[in-house]
């Protein structure tokens, strides 16, 4: 047997690790990140032991960037897009620049070059694709305006950034006088940028728009369920690597095309879950991956230096988007969800960082200093999130406890319906019929349009966040109706809804014995089992034609 199998090394490596790791930080009711990350160190070279290959760790990680914004775009439509571009593109520019002014003042003064402290300076300013989406995505927030425009301030950085990457070895020749290609030659080169992201947009929303659903809806009737998960990750990674070699674009820009362009058709919903699995266990190999670049010595070494990135990092970024978004005439909620979100920075600042000491244009410092500040803003970050989320919770605590102090005794009845598909629709329609007071909340987007469609109150959002249960105004609610097919998350939903109203009438949906056992223990009044009232129902009809 060959035991030189570094592909294999680190991939077991990654994950046996990161699993380990992340059991713990749940233990120790870290977010799992913290876990991944430290995996990462452990399999690392800054550490003694097995030493993972971090050159293909930082390869499978890109897979999980592809899946994970493939994911995105799934839920997203050109419009969601361009409702952003106002606030997103001026947005993100302007903190590029705020960001790249702070970081290169503080590469000035530790005496490097301007060239130097500018490149620093951009990598301090862009935010990590894989951090935000994941940040994003567990707390329910992609499909919300904030999360819109998270995302398209994201694109619009990523944009940026590719257009940086093609830019420095020609501003680093210039500057040098070797092989300079002049000013001309330079605009040419971004000229020559914009040209090929245009030519890529133009081609998939030409021809990818009609071929790539038609391909998957000929896939779809074979009715071959594994022909179906091959097409989808086809298209995701096909797309995303063929817009990077064709037209010089990120996989990351690539795959979210490609995803926006089947989130237009029916089949998205499908499309979603096929990938779900591989994207989460490729998202892990990133962290790991970057843990992986993190050399411990750079805290004791330049322990000030290290201060003041992550002061940038954090806090200088977070006010400029924070004042940014507010200039736009958005919000305070949405103004913080936003600049968290994009405080940190990842993958392409170690891209840009990398290029730039290949170029003899950064000093190594400046690569440490890169490398540690991003991991330790990547740790933060989930801890500013749930920061956020408790004031968000303390300010709705406040204007609840404000309406009902204005309300009168009584509550009336008030239905919440979680899940709008085979059954929810169902009970929607009787209830509606008989004009009660009911909100849905159903987590799938295409499916929701159709609740929408039927005039009903909707949320749209996965009913085991508590956000979306408070959104629904659970606390005020008499009833719970979880008719949705999956027991373990019904389960989920049932206990968290019951914390937040002990009064609350649960009713569930449950397709065996267990499930029926597991929804009453966690808090559901009454459960329906599917198989039992259709096996009744049969033996009924069956006597009733006997006799
Ligand atoms: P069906 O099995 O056809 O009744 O469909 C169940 C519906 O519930 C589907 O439309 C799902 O999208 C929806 N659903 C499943 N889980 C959740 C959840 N956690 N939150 C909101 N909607 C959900």
């Amino acid at each position: 047997m060959p035991h030189h199998t570094p592909l294999i090394g680190t991939i077991v490596a990654g994950l046996v690790m990161a699993f380990f790791m992340g059991a713990l930080a749940h233990r120790l009711r870290m977010p799992p990140i913290v876990g991944y990350l430290l995996a990462g160190v452990i399999v690392g070279p800054s550490t003694p032991g097995f030493v993972a290959d971090s050159k293909l760790a930082a390869e499978l990680a890109e897979i999980g960037v592809i899946l994970l914004m493939f994911g995105v775009g799934l839920h997203f439509s050109l419009k969601d897009l361009l409702s952003v571009r106002r606030i997103a593109l001026p947005g993100a520019i302007v903190q590029i620049a705020v960001a790249t002014a702070m970081g290169a003042g503080l590469g000035l003064a530790m005496g490097w070059t301007v060239m130097a402290s500018v490149i620093f300076g951009l990598a301090l300013s862009v935010a990590s694709t894989v951090v935000l989406l994941r940040a994003l995505q567990s707390r329910d927030l992609v499909q919300t305006e904030k999360g819109r425009i998270a995302v398209g301030w994201l694109i619009v950085e990523d944009l940026a950034m590719v257009l940086a990457l093609v830019l420095l070895p020609a501003v680093v020749a210039l500057q040098n006088g070797t092989g300079g290609q002049g000013i001309e030659g330079l605009l040419r080169s971004g000229g020559l940028v914009l040209v090929k992201v245009t030519g890529f947009v133009a081609v998939m929303l030409v021809i990818g728009r009609r071929v790539i659903p038609w391909a998957l809806h000929w896939v779809a009737h074979t009715g071959s369920r594994e022909l179906f998960r091959l097409a989808v990750l086809a298209i995701a990674l096909g797309v995303a690597f063929g817009a990077a070699v064709v037209f010089d674009v990120s996989f990351a820009l690539g795959a979210f095309f490609a995803g926006m362009i089947l989130g237009e058709t029916q089949l998205s919903r499908r499309a979603a879950e096929e990938t779900l699995p591989l994207r989460d266990a490729f998202a892990v190999l990133f962290f790991v991956s970057v843990g992986m670049l993190f050399d411990p010595a750079v805290v004791v070494e330049q322990p000030l230096p290290l201060l003041a990135t992550v002061a940038i990092i954090l806090v200088g970024k977070s006010i400029a988007a924070f004042a940014l978004v507010r200039v736009f005439g958005y919000g305070n909620r949405t103004a913080l969800t936003v600049s968290a979100s994009l405080a940190q920075i990842g993958e392409f600042s170690f891209i840009l960082a990398g290029l730039g000491v290949a170029l003899g244009a950064l000093p190594q410092t400046a690569q440490d200093l890169i490398l540690a500040g991003a991991i330790i803003s990547i740790l933060l970050n989930p801890i500013l999130f749930s920061l956020l989320v408790k004031r968000n919770r303390a300010d709705d605590g406040q204007r609840a406890r404000a309406d009902s102090t204005g309300s009168g005794a009584g509550a009336p009845k008030r239905t919440v319906l979680v899940g709008y598909g085979r059954v929810g629709r169902l009970i929607a329609a009787s209830l509606q019929e008989r004009g009660e007071d009911l909100i849905v909340i159903e987590d799938q987007r295409d499916i929701a349009e159709a609740c929408h469609q039927a005039g009903l109150e909707l949320v749209v959002g996965d009913a085991t966040a508590r956000d979306v249960l408070e959104q629904a105004g659970i606390e005020a609610a008499t009833t719970l109706l979880i008719a949705i097919p999956e027991g373990v998350e019904a389960g989920a939903i049932a206990a968290r809804a019951r914390a937040m109203n002990p009064a609350l009438c649960i009713i569930a949906r449950a397709h065996s014995d267990e499930e029926v056992a597991d929804l009453k223990r966690r808090g559901a009044d009454a459960v329906v089992m599917a198989e039992k009232e259709t096996a009744d129902r049969m033996t009924e009809i069956c006597i009733r034609q006997g006799a």
